[in-house]
């Protein structure tokens, strides 16, 4: 550990593997001998097609995606995905399931009913979003586009334990906060986006995994930004793409390639989430918002239910370099957001800390 860095917990952007950034710096003011930054040189020149080609194949290798999927790097964000998503799937008569998890999957409800019409099959509003609802194959419509979900909800610290059954219709799966922390069977997807500025490098670029035969059927209004057979016919050069962005992501990919690939995060990553999860359970003072199956191994919210002990503790563990605990304002308390670079001494150093407190308060 770097003796200036902190442990932070923020939900995005969020921290980077420490040798991921030391790579950069080392790299940063001439890339590999080419004398100029990454950020200086030609979207197509050698050294960043070469970049960009292998940040390709290395998430290819890291997520197992088949050949019939293709990868774009766009920009936009995760939120411009709920615009883009309807507009290039909705048929003549677009409409869709969508499944209500939180402030994100709102979002992309909202955008998606501006261009066709929108089912939401389920929701978990009732109670703040802290459960995934269940959901059976009959309740997804036979003739829909296709199926939208969530499947890590950042904010309320949820997690589908199991993909949907949607049967032939495409599942599209806004993955932003959860993407490369577990193998994923990317074939039971349509369509996956993330941005990436929570488990896979600084925001600014944003992944799309789409399987080939829903690209090309865009509505004709669709800007020309939005629509992914531009992307997918320019191998995401069609403008330039965030190059250092994508170079910062080739790296993450390659750390992740480094320590076992998404297997070895996921073990790690229960390893982390176990143990916060596990002092919470027993804690009479602090207890974690979601229960069961449905816990988040990336976000994790937890309160004492009481607001001023919260803020409390959020002041303390600041001080000793614990730092942005503190939850999204419509969950309140705090959140730890540990996603594959948080360090498991962190979890550790955070666990001793919520001793502790328990026994002064
Ligand atoms: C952060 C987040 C978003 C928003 O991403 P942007 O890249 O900021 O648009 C969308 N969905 C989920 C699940 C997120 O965690």
């Amino acid at each position: 550990m770097n003796m200036g860095r902190c442990y932070n917990f923020s939900a995005g952007p969020a921290n980077l593997p420490l040798e991921v950034l030391e790579k950069a710096q080392n790299e940063l003011v001439d890339y590999r001998r080419s004398g100029m930054s990454v950020m200086e040189m030609s979207h197509r020149g050698k050294d960043y097609t070469e970049i960009h080609q292998n940040a390709q194949q290395h998430l290819r290798k890291l997520m197992d995606i088949p050949p019939e999927y293709q990868i774009l790097f766009v920009q936009g964000g995760a939120s411009s995905q709920f615009a883009a998503v309807p507009l290039n799937l909705f048929s003549e008569n677009g409409q869709a399931d969508y499944v209500n998890t939180g402030a994100w999957s709102k979002k992309a409800i909202a955008e998606a009913k501006r261009y066709g019409k929108v089912k939401v099959i389920a929701s978990s509003e009732d109670t703040t979003f802290n459960y995934i609802p269940e959901l059976s194959p009959e309740m997804f419509s036979k003739d829909a586009d296709y199926v939208h979900i969530t499947s890590n909800n950042t904010i309320y610290g949820t997690c589908y334990p199991n993909l949907p059954e949607v049967g032939s219709v495409p599942l599209v799966c806004d993955m932003s906060s959860d993407i490369l922390s577990k193998p994923y069977d990317v074939s039971k997807f349509g369509l996956i986006y993330a941005g990436a500025q929570k488990n896979i490098g600084p925001a600014g670029l944003t992944i799309i995994i789409v399987r080939e035969d829903l690209t090309g059927h865009a509505k004709d209004f669709t800007p020309t930004m939005l629509n992914y057979q531009t992307h997918a016919n320019n191998n995401s050069m069609f403008n330039t793409p965030p190059c250092f962005i994508i170079y910062m992501a080739g790296l993450v990919f390659e750390w992740m390639l480094e320590n076992g690939g998404l297997s070895a995060m996921e073990q790690r990553n229960r390893q982390k989430a176990g143990m916060l999860y596990q002092y919470l359970d027993q804690s009479d003072l602090f207890r974690a918002t979601v229960n069961g199956a449905d816990r988040s191994i990336m976000n994790i919210p937890f309160v004492t239910g009481d607001g001023e002990l919260d803020k409390k503790f959020i002041a303390e563990a600041e001080a000793i370099n614990l730092k942005t605990l503190k939850g999204h304002r419509t969950v309140g308390g705090m959140r730890a957001s540990i996603y594959n670079a948080f360090p498991l001494e962190g979890v550790e150093k955070l666990v001793n800390f919520m001793s502790d407190f328990e026994k002064k308060n």
